[in-house]
């Protein structure tokens, strides 16, 4: 399960709609609350998927490195990831599952449409690389 307060949820679902029509995207972080991932902060990240931002998203592994040492000096690891789909259904990719790294993290897919966030949704990755697979996870709001 995903718990993230309100205000970090409109923030991230808030994000997507700025971007739109492109992609956005950013890290989840927080800690773990039993087998709950707990998130306490939501940092965007620019796109910097030039050839096709409104369908594929990428994180510079360079912001990762900055956001996980931030987070460690204030105790918060990085328990998920976030991205829109601009006009297209709140479900995960080939893509994505290809380029997600971070087993026990949730990833969160937000379909923006018309320029509005429309259903969020949190997959888990679980398996190692080679054996990888999202599975569906609920979210609690509070
Ligand atoms: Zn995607």
């Amino acid at each position: 399960m995903l718990k993230i307060g309100r205000a970090e949820w409109e923030e991230l679902r808030r994000h997507g709609e700025e971007t739109y029509p492109h992609e956005s995207c950013g890290v989840l972080l927080g800690r773990l609350d039993g087998e709950a991932r707990l998130v306490t902060r939501v940092t965007r990240c620019g796109n910097t998927r030039a050839d096709s931002p409104h369908n594929r998203y990428h994180i510079d592994p360079r912001d990762l490195l900055r956001i996980e040492r931030q987070g460690r000096e204030r105790g918060e690891d990085i328990v998920g990831f976030y991205h829109s789909h601009p006009d297209h259904p709140a479900r995960w990719s080939p893509t994505d599952l290809a380029e997600a790294h971070w087993p026990g993290c949730s990833y969160v897919i937000t379909a923006v449409a018309g320029g509005r966030a429309d259903l969020t949704r949190s997959f888990v990755l679980q398996g190692d690389e080679g054996t990888k697979s999202f599975h569906d996870e609920e979210i609690e709001v509070s």
